[in-house]
Formats: structure tokens, sequence, C-alpha cells
């Protein structure tokens, strides 16, 4: 295990395998402070921004929305609430192209903003420290928050570790070491205080023995904002600790290598070696949810690269489209080539500029022919193995690669195609141009839709012998039944005569008259009268014997 002293702390430092030494351009933004967008007219928010289920819509077209209002649920465990991020009314629930490598559109609400900003009514919880962990879990989740360095997974489930097991260390990454993007940097130097906030809130839901920041030492002004802001709380039990810069140090399992030496087993997760790690813009969300009451509706965006006029560093509101964010900064150079909604290696290229940024959007990249890792002619691959060496994961990226291509997804796997971070290191120096990245996400897509189909039709299937063993067990009482009736009558020595059924006639008229005249009661209409009944009878009796001597005589005459 390759390991190194931390200049400046007693923290020992590793290494993980591989790595890039990469040209980082953020000069074009890091200078640029955090500005407020300004407020578009129309926000489009796709229900599925998160991993897993896409939210629920809890709004009708036409309805009026106030900001931060929910709009959508969540629908199941794993899948994050919605909220409006500004006032106004809902145009559309519709299918809209969202950012996405597939560039297929999916359901999305639709909001035309009011222009007034009106909020709705929120609950912050400035004595969080009284609320056990579940309670808030619970305001993190009904706040929409989810990872907000790129995964976008929900935040309140990595915040929940089990009852049985115990988290020693809280890492929050504040690495970010993907080229261009500074929107992390912009927010540890301006709102420390947010992200150490954040920190203590989530280490308090995780009961951790201790926090730990990483931040790569290209980021000096951060690191002092945030050693002046754990100053100024006097928190002793949140380290701060710079890391060389080396991309992808900001990958999850890279920073924890870093940090602790330990490795997160294959295809495991942080919390199996007792460690949790979350952004530290997610800190800060988490920070404004629980002490301000106020949803995830807005984030940090860098708009950069060579083909923008004037790169910032963006406070924007989910929703707002890329071409909206680009004619803030000027719009965009004649030479632009290429738009990224992320960083240069693991962003996704836009198809067009009218989609919505999402939660995870930390950054849009506007290219410029040649200007980073734009490659020459796609050629065979010549087995030089220098995806191998600097893969950050310790995988066979060209193996990956054939086997990928070959659609032999069985031996994909076995080369552990689910560990591949899709760093996109392999890619960049790959002498051949190969798109190494587009073939594993391609594999693992074609690998999750058939698990899909597999549990579908597994789940058919159950469904199928259930209720072909329930028709069977129905037909099987019913035969039981009959059985048994058959049975009885067969035991009765007259059951099937018809004298049989005479007599059983004839004994139940006995039982029935039996039971009136122990009753007393065997009821007659004539029987009882009052003298008053008795004197209308006799009038009506002497009334028709009357009509009927009139009738004859009137017959004979
Ligand atoms: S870097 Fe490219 S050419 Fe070299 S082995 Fe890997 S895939 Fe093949
Ligand atoms: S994209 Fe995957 S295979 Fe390529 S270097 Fe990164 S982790 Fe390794």
């Amino acid at each position: 295990m390759d390991n190194q002293a931390n200049p400046g702390t007693t923290r020992q430092l590793w290494r993980f395998h591989g790595g890039l030494h990469l040209p980082d351009h953020k000069a074009l933004s890091s200078g640029r402070p955090i500005t407020p967008a300004t407020l578009p007219k129309r926000l489009v928010l796709p229900l599925q921004q998160h991993i897993g289920a896409p939210a629920k819509a809890l709004v009708e077209v036409g309805e009026r929305v106030l900001k931060g209002q929910m709009i959508a649920q969540a629908d199941g465990f794993v899948s994050a609430p919605l909220h409006a991020p500004t006032s106004g009314t809902i145009v559309a629930i519709e299918e809209r192209p969202v950012p996405h490598p597939s560039g297929l559109s999916a359901p999305c609400i639709v909001i035309d903003s009011d222009g007034e900003e009106r909020w709705t009514e929120l609950h912050p919880h400035a004595h969080w420290a009284a609320l056990d962990a579940g309670e808030l879990r619970n305001v993190i989740r009904e706040a929409g928050i989810v990872g907000l360095g790129g995964a976008g997974f929900p935040s309140f489930i990595k915040l929940n570790p089990g009852a049985r097991t115990e988290v020693d260390t809280l890492v929050l990454n504040g690495a970010e070491c993907e080229p261009y993007i500074t929107c992390d940097d912009r927010l540890m130097r301006e709102r420390a205080g947010e992200v150490i906030a954040g920190a203590r809130i989530m280490r308090h839901a995780l009961h951790a023995r201790r926090v730990v920041i990483g931040i790569e030492d290209n980021k000096p002004e951060a690191h002092a904002a945030l050693r002046d802001a754990l100053a100024r709380v006097d928190r002793h039990d949140i380290e701060l600790v710079q890391v060389p810069t080396l991309y992808p140090t900001g990958g999850e399992k890279q920073l924890i290598k870093i940090l602790t030496g330990k490795e997160v087993p294959s295809q495991g997760l942080p919390i199996d070696i007792n460690i949790v790690c979350h952004n530290v813009a997610t800190a800060a969300a988490v920070h404004r949810a629980v002490e301000r009451g106020e949803p995830l509706i807005s984030r940090i965006v860098t708009v950069t690269g060579g083909g923008v006029a004037q790169p910032h560093n963006l406070e924007v509101l989910i929703g707002t489209s890329v071409d909206d964010l680009l004619a803030q900064c000027g719009g965009t150079t004649p030479t632009l080539s290429r738009l990224v909604l992320g960083g240069p290696l693991m962003g996704i290229t836009l198809q067009h500029r009218g989609l919505p940024v999402t939660k995870t959007g930390n950054c849009v990249l506007a290219l410029t022919p040649g200007e980073f890792g734009q490659h020459g002619p796609v050629r065979n691959c010549i087995r030089c193995g220098e995806c191998a060496r600097v893969c950050p994961a310790n995988l066979l990226p060209q193996q990956l690669y054939w086997h990928a291509r070959a659609k032999d997804f069985d031996h994909a796997q076995d080369y552990n195609l689910f560990d591949c971070i899709e760093c996109g290191c392999c890619a960049y120096v790959c002498p051949a141009n190969l798109p190494l990245v587009q073939y594993y996400r391609y594999a693992k897509t074609e690998i999750w839709a058939q698990a899909r189909d597999k549990k579908k039709s597994e789940l058919a299937r159950e469904r199928h012998d259930f209720r072909t063993e329930r028709q069977e067990r129905d037909k099987a009482e019913r035969a039981a039944k009959l059985a048994k009736k058959k049975a009885a009558l067969e035991e009765s020595p007259a059951a099937d005569s018809e004298e049989a059924k005479k007599v059983a006639i004839k004994a139940a008229m006995e039982r029935a008259k039996a039971k009136r005249e122990a009753a007393g009661v065997e009821p007659k209409n004539t029987d009882n009268l009052t003298a008053d009944q008795q004197r209308q009878i006799d009038e009506a009796e002497a009334r028709r014997a009357t009509e009927k001597k009139n009738e004859s005589a009137n017959e004979r005459e």
C-alpha cells in the first residue's frame, strides 16, 4: 500500500492506483464569485433527477404553486421529492427531453414563473441537536436532497447506516478534481460556515466518531475559509485535510483510500468499512434544509469553457435551461463545438441547449474544437496497456472494451465492470481514441435492462403459479364439499326415494305445528275480536245482504 506524509497535518495519506495529472482549466471560472442567476420565465423539472424511482406528481396543470412547495412526492424508498423552485403556474406535465446519455425524453413538470418568488411556509429546526437521527433523516428526505457531487443518490439513505452498523468516519468530499469545475471551490470559499454546519448535522444523524474533510491542494482559498470557519465554531472533532491534486481524487472510493488507507470492497459500499462519504455541497444543502427549512430548489453551476463568452459560477434554480445560463454568461463564441453537462471526462454531451439543469448538474461546459480531450479518428486497439496503467479502479479497461463491444456481458462482469467509476482516464490516454466509457455505459445499461426483464418475467411466473395453485385449491375444496354432501345423503336409508321426501315434508309440517301450539298461537283471522270489531263485521255483512237483495229484485224487473 502506497502512503505518504501529509504536509501540515499529522494524518498519513495513501495513494490509489493510476490517476492522471490533467490540465485543470479551473482558472477560467475559479475567480468568479457565486452570482444568482436571473429568474427564468419557464422551468422544466424532470421527475427523475436522482438514483431510484421517479417522483410522483402531486399537482395538476393549471394549479398555482408557491416557491418551495412540494410538487412531486418520493415514490418508494429509493426516491426523492421535487419542489417548486419559484412561484407560478403548472403549465404542463408531459414528456420532455432531459439531460441523459440516452438522449431520450422523460416525464417533467413545467412551471411558468409569476415573477413574484412567493415562498411557501417553511419549517426550520434551529435546535436540530434535539432531534433524533430518524427525525433528522426525515427532514432531509422531505427536502428532496440528493448527492450534489454528481451521483444523485438520495442523501437520507446514506445517512442511515442501519441499527447494527457503527460509523467510524464521515468523509466530506471537497476534492472537486475534474477539470474546469469550480462550483464546490466557490461554495467552500464563500459559504464555508454552511458546509461546516451541514457536516455537524450529518455527523449527528450518523453518530459518526469523526469527520474528515478532504480538499485538493489546488484550492488554498477554500482550505483557508474552511479552516477559519472551523476555528469560529471551535470544532476540533472535524479534521480538514489537504490531499494532492490528482484526477480522480474526488471519486468516493479514491478519496476514502487516500484519507484512511482503506479499500471499499469490489461492488461494495463505503458503509461496508464503516465509512460514509458525502459531497461538501450536499452538506451545505442539508444545513439549509434543517436550519432554514429550505428544500433543494437551487444549486451552484459553473458555466465555463472556451466556447462561452464570460465564464461564471451561478446559483441556479433547478429546471433552468442551459440556454438561459449561456445567455447570462454573454452567450457562446462562434467557435463553440460541443456542450457538456458536467466535466469534460464524466459529463454528458448535450443534444441541444433547451435542456434543463437538474440537481446533479454541476457544470455547463462549452468546448471549442480540440480544447480538451477531443480526439482524432477512432482506430483499432493496439493493446498498449496504457488504459490499465491509469485506471484508478485497477481494472483492465481493454478487456472490458472487448467484452462490451462483443456484447459478452457475463465476461464484462467477470472483469468487474460495475467497479468502473466512468472517470474517463482510460479513454483520455487511449492512443486509438476509443470511446471506452461509452462502451462501459452501454454494457451497464444493457445488463440493468436484462436484470429488469428477468425480474419482470420472474414476477409474472410467480403470479401465474400462485393463481394456478389458488384455482386448483378452490377446485379441490369444492369437490371435497360435494363429496361430503353426497356421502351424507347416501348414509340416509331412503335418501333418494319419493317416499322419503314425503316423510320429510310431513315431519317438517308436524314440527312447525307443534311449535305453534307450544307457543299458543294458532292464528285465525276471526279469533279474539273486540266488541267494536265484531260490530263492524256485522254491519258489513248486513250491508252486503241488503245489496244482494236489491240486485235480485232489479234482475226480476
Ligand atoms: S489504451 Fe486503448 S489502445 Fe491501448 S490497450 Fe487500452 S484500449 Fe487498447
Ligand atoms: S472509466 Fe472505468 S475502466 Fe476507465 S479508467 Fe475509469 S474506472 Fe477504469
